[in-house]
């Protein structure tokens, strides 16, 4: 996005109805320390002349608790007071300490969202570069493409690994079947990907 720094503010959560934007939506989900909150930063600060979160209270919280955000967080992506997007910041799912019961309600609140809104332009999938990937990831996947979603797959932290991370794209893009050019590989720590990953979310919110 060119122009003035964009802005996050936060919005409120979805509970139930969701929070009526008026602009192509921007969903993110991925397994509880996949590094949602820190994308969802850098996506802002990476914004043409370093955007920021007006308040700190409208930053996505990173490293917080495991099953802290059992919410759908609605985020407000403003360019000079006019809104352009919203992120949806899904619960992380995978959390392998959560009962049974609260495991399904999160995931249900989740996937209302995604059933209901009409809005969403685009579902970004996050999976750690380093990390095999899991049935729950598949599953995931599986589930956005029979809503009919475009899904991006984002392999995260891939500044862990270094220059070089054709082996780790590949069990990505062979374990979840991707098509070509994905996975899109992200650091939210030296911003490697992330202006891809805005062309991206800027090619499907024109749709
Ligand atoms: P979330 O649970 O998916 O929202 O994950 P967070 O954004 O809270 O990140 C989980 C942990 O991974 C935190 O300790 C982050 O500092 C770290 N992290 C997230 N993204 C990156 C990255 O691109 N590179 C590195 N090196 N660490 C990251």
């Amino acid at each position: 996005f060119k122009g003035p720094p964009l802005s996050l503010n936060f919005m409120g959560s979805y509970e139930g109805e969701p929070v009526t934007t008026g602009v192509p939506e921007v969903a993110f989900v991925g397994r509880s320390n996949a590094g949602k909150s820190s994308l969802l930063n850098a996506l802002i600060k990476a914004s043409v002349n370093g955007g920021n979160a007006e308040r700190k209270s409208d930053m996505a919280r990173v490293g917080k608790t495991p099953g802290a955000t059992a919410a759908v967080n609605f985020y407000q992506v403003s360019r000079s007071s006019k809104r352009v997007l919203s992120f949806v910041d899904l619960p992380g799912f995978g959390y392998a300490k959560l009962s049974k019961g609260r495991k399904s309600e999160i995931e249900g609140l989740a996937e209302r969202y995604l059933a209901k809104s009409r809005a969403i332009s685009l579902v970004v999938l996050l999976v750690d570069a380093r990390r095999e990937v899991a049935e729950e990831d598949k599953a995931v996947l599986a589930a956005l493409y029979d809503m009919g979603l475009s899904v991006c797959v984002v392999a995260t932290k891939i500044d862990k690994i270094g220059k070089d991370w054709s082996r780790e794209r590949d069990v990505v893009s062979y374990g979840l079947g991707l098509p070509e050019g994905q996975p899109l590989g992200c650091s939210s720590k030296d911003g490697r990907g992330v202006r891809e990953l805005w062309g991206v979310i800027r090619e499907t919110a024109r749709d």
